[in-house]
């Protein structure tokens, strides 16, 4: 979401959650390892510590994942719970405000739980300490009494897993990070692995699809399956009112088009933060709050959506001295004019 004076606009390409995700989300979400196609390296991990967990009847060591929006780390939080048969719950960094808050959540929790913390990196510290004695020693301290006479007391929790989801482990405190046994980074997909996401998709909400209507979408999802979902809703829209109700790759192109998604996934606010960086600053390197300024976007919003696709990509380039664009992303504004 993206707020221009007061009017918040939502983008066709953005990788958080839009607010008419939800029955979609929770219907095409995989709930099983063998659902979730990509990822392979972080899957066959996770599968073997599942399974060593579940072998030794013992809670799995706490997970943080990280990697940009929309990769499927919330999925595989679920997945990773239903592998292992374990009750979960969750909540998110920015939702909890007061250490008590938290320890309140820790000790509620059943033996065995897995307890999910999205956007961990926003937990604020006095909540995050709370988490040190509870992931190592699955204790907590719990202030009683008040004033003079109140006193800090030892409770124990039952033990749980911790899966911790961030799109900026660069954010968190050492402490925190030392704290997750298992560390894994997801990485943006690739067309195959996002073809068999779409056709899925496309299954279970009872979509006609092509191959090829599904790879021209798969190729303009910037890797990243929330889009790859998003883009098959608006396609579906233009099949069934434009075209015969199949998505075929005809339907496919056009609709893109019309959404002003072009064949590398950059939307319109990708083009122009290209187009801006060459125009006006020569190229670069220009600092992100600059940058951030001129398009009009938060600072926080071109280092988590737009700039790591970017960089991926070879569009873009991080040095010490800010943003600067590559012979790669010149040549994609160079040939801007068919938008
Ligand atoms: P994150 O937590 O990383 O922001 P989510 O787990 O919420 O991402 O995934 C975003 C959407 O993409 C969800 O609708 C989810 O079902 C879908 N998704 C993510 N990864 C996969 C995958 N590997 N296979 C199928 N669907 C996926």
């Amino acid at each position: 979401m993206s707020e221009i004076g007061d009017i918040s606009i939502e983008r066709i390409v953005e990788t958080t959650e839009l607010a008419d995700d939800g029955v979609l989300v929770s219907d095409i979400r995989p709930m099983r390892f063998s659902q979730y196609p990509g990822q392979d390296t972080v899957k066959e991990n996770l599968k073997i510590y599942v399974k060593a967990a579940l072998r030794r009847e013992s809670s799995m060591d706490h997970v943080l994942l990280h990697g940009p929006p929309g990769l499927g780390k919330t999925t595989l939080a679920h997945i990773i719970a239903n592998e292992l048969g374990a009750p979960f719950y969750s909540t998110s960094g920015p939702s909890i405000d007061r250490p008590g808050d938290l320890a309140g959540i820790l000790a509620g929790l059943d033996k065995g739980s897995l307890l999910f913390i999205d956007e961990i990196h926003r937990l604020p510290i006095q909540v995050e300490e709370v988490l040190y004695s509870a992931m190592e020693d699955f204790v907590i301290d719990v202030v009683v009494g008040n004033g003079s006479s109140a006193r800090s007391v030892r409770m124990p929790i039952a033990p749980f897993t911790l899966v911790g989801a961030t799109t900026k482990v660069s954010n968190l405190s050492r402490p925190l990070i030392s704290r997750f046994g298992i560390q894994e980074r997801l990485e943006f997909y690739g067309v195959d692995s996002l073809v068999e996401i779409i056709t899925r998709s496309a299954q279970i909400m009872s979509i006609t699809i092509e191959k090829d209507g599904a790879l021209q979408i798969a190729k303009c999802s910037r890797g990243t399956p929330r889009i790859a979902n998003r883009l098959l809703r608006r396609v579906w829209d233009f099949a069934e009112v434009e075209g015969d109700q199949v998505i075929d790759e005809v339907i496919a192109q056009r609709a893109l088009m019309r959404l002003e998604i072009d064949q590398g996934g950059l939307d319109r606010t990708d083009r122009e933060l290209l187009r801006i960086l060459v125009e006006r600053y020569d190229g670069g390197p220009v600092g992100i709050e600059t940058l951030a300024i001129t398009i009009g976007e938060e600072k926080s919003t071109i280092e988590d959506v737009y700039e790591p696709f970017l960089v991926h990509e070879g569009f873009l380039c991080r040095g010490p001295r800010g943003r600067f664009i590559t012979e790669k992303g010149k040549a994609q504004v160079t040939n801007l004019v068919k938008f």
